[in-house]
């Protein structure tokens, strides 16, 4: 039904997925750098088509799918369903003579507070993302980590220095905006997140209370920047704060070179994880982007697991 040669090729519908090299007709879950490319022809949500054009310039020829809704392609029944993550993200649900498969791209299970939460069907092939595939990254409930996050922005501001949030500019800026947001905090994002912002905000997103960086910050405000992203601030002491799942490792913020590492993910953790394989139930689950040790696991715990490419390099955020 598919082949892998360094992207995946769904063969019964010659269609390619999240490839990085340049295709004829290609499905794109979501518009992370890492999942687009020039493509002739892409399937995507009407979200991830905006946000391609922002990042590529240029519009090219799109079939915009509606997520729930299934299409018709040479044959095959295709259907893209939330994926969590960030705005636009979808799977893909394909099905063609009796058999079934689900590509998963990246997802998150549990609610964000911009977008809805991945929906699982089941289906007898699963390919799924596993980037925290060890128990170690088990992230703490939400209302934890947004209350260490209300501690240390007043420690921060009564100290009268600046919190600068380091957050991806598509998906981690806007959901941490709208955080700040309900903790009560103004919010001003690097021109990069903001771009982003109100896309997000076309397509019906709230965020809250935000402005654009022109050169200055007010007493009370926070700043979101993408990740390494530099502010200018005379006389003002910089407090810098990595909102990443990769924050659950102890030793994160001393390798993302920041004060603080609070883990806030955009990507299923551990236990997600295992919910997907669970939920999907399928014969044969392919795993992307995580270590061995996750098909391991599904391996012990009865599932026909297998990786899918070389394991990825460990990407911070
Ligand atoms: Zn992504």
């Amino acid at each position: 039904m598919f082949v892998y040669d360094s992207g995946i090729r769904l063969t019964v519908a010659d269609l390619a997925i999240d490839t990085r090299r340049r295709q004829a007709r290609a499905f794109i879950s979501h518009a992370h750098s890492d999942h687009i490319a020039r493509h002739d022809y892409v399937l995507c949500t009407a979200p991830t088509a905006a946000l391609m054009e922002h990042r590529l310039g240029k519009k090219r020829m799109v079939h915009v799918m509606e997520p729930g809704v299934p299409i018709d392609w040479a044959g095959v029944t295709l259907t893209a369903l939330p994926a969590g993550h960030c705005l636009g993200a979808a799977m893909l649900h394909v099905q063609a003579d009796g058999r079934s498969l689900l590509y998963t791209g990246d997802f998150k299970l549990s609610p964000s507070a911009t977008v809805p939460a991945a929906q699982p069907v089941q289906a007898e092939t699963l390919i799924m993302e596993s980037t925290f595939g060890t128990p170690d990254y088990r992230m703490p409930p939400h209302a934890e980590v947004l209350g260490q996050l209300g501690d240390l922005l007043r420690r921060i501001l009564e100290a009268e220095a600046v919190p600068v949030i380091e957050a991806y500019s598509l998906g981690k800026g806007q959901e941490i905006t709208r955080r700040l947001h309900d903790l009560g905090h103004a919010v001003v994002q690097h021109p990069r997140v903001w771009d982003i912002s109100k896309i997000y905000e076309s397509f019906g997103v709230h965020l809250g209370r935000y402005r654009q960086w022109d050169g200055t910050i007010e007493p009370g405000e926070v700043a979101v920047v993408p990740p390494r992203c530099r502010l200018d601030i005379p006389r003002r002491r910089q407090v810098r704060i990595a909102v990443t799942g990769w924050a659950a490792e102890p030793a994160a913020k001393y390798r993302l070179g920041v004060a603080h590492a609070l883990p806030l993910s955009d990507h299923a953790d551990y236990d997600e994880l295992l919910e997907m394989v669970e939920r999907v139930e399928p014969r044969v689950v392919y795993c992307t982007h995580g270590s061995e040790e996750f098909v391991h696991r599904l391996q012990e715990l009865g599932w026909n697991a297998r990786p899918l490419g070389r394991p990825a390099q460990r990407r911070l955020f």
